[in-house]
């Protein structure tokens, strides 16, 4: 009975394993790391500047900061937004004004809702934003975060195309993947952070190493605020993917979307 019970066993971690192996069959993560883990940091806050990035430093990880060109903490430390870059970090483009979806959030002041906003104003938007961040960073190559994750102007318009003329990738919100076959990299998906503890953002980078996938994180404030990580739980998950560095790739999103459209250009 018990040889039985572990035989059972056996195969069902086999099976599992070469699920993954098979769904990712002609997918590799640089230096055969088992997932890709990739930590974004929405708005433009100061907490990035002050909590984020000094602890991400501290570990020598890179991520990407979507600032909307309206961001105050943007207008205020300019030059320290600047030397992110200089540790590999990306800046990345989250609009002028942040507009989003009206119908589905309240706090949407009227002018900036999409609803209202018509396909060349977000393209003309969009490319303005740009514009501001190469000046800040002389970087022509970037990706988006898609405001509110919504993809829609008025008449349930989709502007994803103005997206990709604009950007090498996009990250919208969703599940982790089951396969890196086939994903789109302009709709790259994220899990919203709001208040988990350390063992829930671990939890979520081993489903990912399970799945042999990517782990995006969609991170707002940092140590108090609206849609919050404490800075005790992003260190806990930050000791943990520096102590299984062998398993995780950690980078920025520009990077790691790049590896992924090399990855899947190959296997065309
Ligand atoms: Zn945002």
């Amino acid at each position: 009975m018990k040889k039985i019970f572990i035989f059972v066993i056996v195969t069902i971690v086999t099976a599992e394993f070469s699920y993954s192996q098979v769904l990712n069959k002609n997918f590799k993560w640089p230096e055969n790391k088992k997932a890709a883990v990739c930590l974004t940091f929405d708005d433009g806050q100061d907490s990035h500047l002050d909590e984020a990035i000094p602890l991400l430093d501290s570990f020598s990880f890179k991520a990407t900061f979507y600032c909307p060109g309206n961001s105050e903490s943007l207008h205020n430390r300019t030059s320290e937004w600047e030397s992110i870059i200089e540790n590999g970090h990306e800046l990345g483009n989250h609009s002028l004004f942040h507009p989003c979806d009206g119908k589905i959030h309240d706090w949407v002041k009227s002018e900036y809702d999409l609803n209202i906003y018509n396909k060349e104003q977000i393209r003309m938007e969009l490319y303005t934003a740009n514009t501001l961040l190469k000046a800040i960073d002389g970087r022509i190559d970037r990706t988006y975060g898609y405001t509110c994750s919504n993809y829609k102007v008025q008449g349930d318009t989709s502007f994803v195309d103005v997206v990709k003329q604009l950007f090498s990738a996009a990250r919208s919100d969703g599940p982790i993947p089951k396969t890196m076959e086939n994903i789109d990299i302009y709709f790259m998906p994220s899990w919203s952070v709001n208040n988990n503890t350390g063992k829930e953002l671990i939890d979520y980078v081993k489903e990912a190493r399970e799945k042999g996938t990517i782990a995006t994180f969609m991170f707002h404030s940092v140590g108090g605020g609206y849609l919050n990580v404490s800075t005790e739980s992003l260190q806990e998950l930050l000791i943990y993917l520096k102590d299984n560095e062998q398993d995780y790739w950690v980078d920025n999103f520009s990077n790691i979307t790049k590896h992924i459209s090399n990855q899947l250009d190959n296997t065309k």
